[in-house]
């Protein structure tokens, strides 16, 4: 759980980061875009030209340093998978996910006995829901209300998303305020955020979709006003031959 909290901590830190490379970007941004407005002028005299035209590649080389900063950045991020147990890392940091509600939200767990093993970096998961409940627990404010976690077997048909066969699923239910068509069109857009300046940095949803589907699974999110919201998570299955190798592996480090 203290691991957890580091990396939480460690995502805040990242969400203030990108958040000042989004603000330094848009600033960057308004003046190349003030600069095309001043070009468009007729009769624009030669003296102003030249100074125009520097301030506005000055602006397009900042901008693209820093997003070459921010890449470089995220590439370090390698993800770790591994086999295990999703029931036993929610009991993990359940502990976390209490304290990050706070009082006024009850959180219940609902977790299938017979669940099958789940293969994906766990580290990233434990992000990944605690974003999550994040979010639900800010879509109750003031008043607070119910989070339910629950975890199942589900075998699907394969979508452009990801291929047919057996999943786990982590079903994250809040009973908040929901999201209209719009936000939720936009939900999963890095930067996109509905939150008041410094409250949100629209990074969560995109770390939860990022990791989705580099591990192989998929997010997907049922939502409407006033009837809160469902995102429902799924991870794959280890094959077996995934499985047995896994086990050679222990057998050895042993
Ligand atoms: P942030 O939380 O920093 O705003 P996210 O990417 O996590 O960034 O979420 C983007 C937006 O999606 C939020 O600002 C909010 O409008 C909406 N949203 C996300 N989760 C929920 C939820 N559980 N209930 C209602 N709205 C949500």
């Amino acid at each position: 759980a203290e691991e957890t909290l580091r990396q939480g901590e460690k995502m805040q830190a990242i969400g203030q980061i990108t958040g000042g490379i989004a603000h330094d970007f848009n600033n960057l941004l308004q003046v190349f875009m003030t600069g095309v407005g001043l070009l468009r002028r007729p009769g624009l005299s030669d003296e102003i030209h030249a100074p125009v035209l520097d301030a506005m590649d000055y602006a397009v080389e900042s901008a693209a340093a820093l997003i070459s900063r921010l890449l470089t950045f995220a590439r370090k991020q390698a993800l770790r998978p591994e086999v295990f147990d999703l029931n036993a890392r929610i009991a993990h940091i359940r502990e976390l996910l209490t304290a990050t509600l706070g009082a006024s939200v009850s959180l219940q767990t609902d977790c299938a006995a017979d669940l099958w093993p789940a293969i994906a970096d766990p580290n990233q998961l434990d992000i990944s829901i605690l974003n999550l409940t994040v979010n639900a627990r800010d879509a109750m404010l003031p008043d607070g209300g119910a989070l339910i976690l629950r975890t199942y077997n589900v075998s699907l048909e394969a979508t452009f998303e990801r291929p047919a066969g057996d999943y786990v699923c982590l079903a994250i239910e809040d009973s908040g305020s929901g999201m209209s068509p719009a936000v939720l069109a936009r939900a999963f857009e890095p930067f996109f955020t509905t939150k008041t300046e410094g409250k949100g940095t629209g990074l969560g949803l995109a770390q939860v979709y990022g990791f989705a589907k580099q591990s192989g699974g998929d997010v997907a999110i049922e939502s409407a006003p006033g009837k809160g919201t469902i995102v429902l998570f799924h991870l794959p299955r280890p094959t077996a031959a995934t499985l047995i190798r896994e086990a050679k592996q222990e057998e050895k480090m042993a």
